[in-house]
């Protein structure tokens, strides 16, 4: 690849696979991922990125885009192509008046919650803080106060981002309002995402943590959980988990995060803390961050990762019965599986108000297989029974950013009905297909293109 062109218009700092860091600069979280890209671009702003792109498009390079390099499939990554790599570009800038925060595209949910926590504010995003917030928000994002403020897309009031002609464009409600509809749920498909506009929530202290029991008592704790999520006020979220202790004891747990007033949150936690007998009860109140930060370690870089998911309307006690039986079937002490429950503000933005589809399935059901042996392949056949086993129940429906490497139909399922209307507003920003290392979306050929609706 003849980088010259692009070297003399480039700020950061590119590599090629002689270059010292270049191996280093190819991995990302998920070591079963590994891609030899021709060239890395750490891009140091908004003009390196428009020069990553114009020069990938003239010469016809596959591109892929990098932010937090958290997707489980690998697709911050491509062999042989370009990556667009935004890990230089993480700054978050709070305007306390507003309470609009302004994020780079390679910013991670730890670098978001930091800032914001400073004002005593929040934005909604995820649970793990070394994930990127550019994955996650293009893909929907969930985290602990979805129940009370929505999905990550719904507090995104804008993006700057760069197409594939490499033009720089604001999609909000007021300007492009098609893209910005695609971008919320459509992931990476409409262009370089350079940095996100959020409305933060006061935010400081939550009262959360794990509330741990043996496994044995798996079934009758899920069954409790699944009642009392279901029925519990806006301001708590709150997860389970099929996991093991530090010394390999099979666990199951339960996660809640209560974000209102904390006397408040006492008593709407009391019956869950008083159900069965807990071995530990580490449920406390603690700065935001460090619930954000309570299950860091347990997706630490470096490991294989392979995950399987499904959406759920409801949940039966089959699917629980079905979920505990497989889960003790996990052989490695570092695999989990998570029960997320959605619903609350999050569950009342009508379907085809953003690209994410799926907002009548609260339910989804994860199986994460993670393992330290590059040799061990069982894991991953563990969760991909997983999945098949709870196909009776399932939506047939899937969590954008939870897909590891899939087929189409599967990739399809988690755009739902609104993937016409998603085709309409790609063939209208990427009609080549330039941005395809993604879940991706494929533009509709000229002749059969729907117009484009706007919100
Ligand atoms: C440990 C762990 C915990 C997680 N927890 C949660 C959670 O709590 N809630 C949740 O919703 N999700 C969660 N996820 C899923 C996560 O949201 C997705 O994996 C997401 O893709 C990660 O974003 P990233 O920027 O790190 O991705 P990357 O791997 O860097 O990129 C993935 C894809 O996103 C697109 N992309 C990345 N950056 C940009 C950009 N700037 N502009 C345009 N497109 C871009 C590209 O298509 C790229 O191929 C978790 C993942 C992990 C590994």
């Amino acid at each position: 690849m003849d980088t010259q062109t692009l070297k003399s218009n480039f700020e950061g700092q590119l590599l090629s696979p002689s270059d010292p860091g270049y191996d280093e600069a190819r991995q990302i979280w998920n070591a079963s991922i590994d891609k030899k890209p021709a060239l890395i671009a750490r891009c140091s702003g908004v003009a390196d990125v428009v020069a990553a792109v114009n020069f990938a498009r003239t010469h016809q390079i596959l591109t892929a885009i990098r932010g937090g390099g958290h997707n489980v499939g690998g697709r911050a990554l491509c062999d042989d192509g370009l990556v667009i790599d935004l890990s230089r570009m993480r700054s978050v800038f709070v305007d306390k008046t507003t309470r609009r925060v302004r994020v780079q595209g390679g910013a991670t949910l730890g670098d978001l919650d930091r800032e914001t926590h400073v004002f005593g504010l929040a934005v909604p995003c995820g649970i793990v803080s070394k994930t990127g917030i550019a994955g996650l928000t293009l893909g929907g994002g969930v985290g602990w106060l979805l129940r009370k403020y929505g999905m990550t897309i719904d507090n995104l009031l804008s993006c700057q981002m760069v197409t594939a002609d490499g033009q720089v464009l604001t999609a909000s409600a007021a300007e492009n309002a098609d893209l910005f509809w695609a971008l919320r749920g459509g992931g990476g498909n409409f262009g370089v995402v350079t940095s996100f506009e959020f409305q933060a929530h006061p935010v400081h202290t939550v009262l959360g943590g794990l509330l741990l029991y043996p496994r044995d008592a798996a079934v009758p704790v899920l069954r409790n959980f699944r009642d009392f999520i279901q029925t519990a006020p806006d301001e708590l979220t709150a997860y389970a988990v099929l996991l093991h202790g530090p010394d390999g004891a099979p666990l199951v747990a339960t996660v809640p995060c209560y974000c209102g007033d904390l006397a408040e949150g006492e008593r709407v936690l009391k019956p869950l803390r008083a159900f069965g007998t807990p071995l530990l009860d580490a449920i406390q109140p603690m700065p935001f961050p460090a619930m954000q930060s309570l299950f860091g370690p347990s997706f630490p870089d470096g490991n294989q990762n392979y995950w399987k998911s499904t959406m759920q309307r409801e949940l039966t006690d089959g699917a629980i019965d079905a979920i505990v039986e497989h889960g003790n079937r996990m052989a490695s002490p570092l695999s989990a599986v998570v029960l997320e429950y959605y619903g609350g503000a999050a569950g009342r933005v009508p379907s085809d108000a953003t690209a994410f589809p799926h907002r009548e399935l609260p339910w989804d059901i994860l199986f994460i297989a993670q393992w330290t042996d590059p040799a061990e392949t069982a894991h991953r056949a563990w969760a991909r029974q997983g999945e098949e086993l709870l196909k009776p129940y399932s939506a047939n429906a899937h969590l954008l950013s939870a897909l590891d490497v899939e087929d189409a139909d599967v990739i399809n399922s988690a755009f739902g009905p609104n993937l016409t209307r998603l085709a309409a507003v790609k063939s209208k920003y990427d009609p080549a297909n330039f941005f395809r290392v993604n879940q991706n979306i494929k533009p509709v050929a000229p002749a059969a293109r729907p117009a484009v609706q706007s919100t």
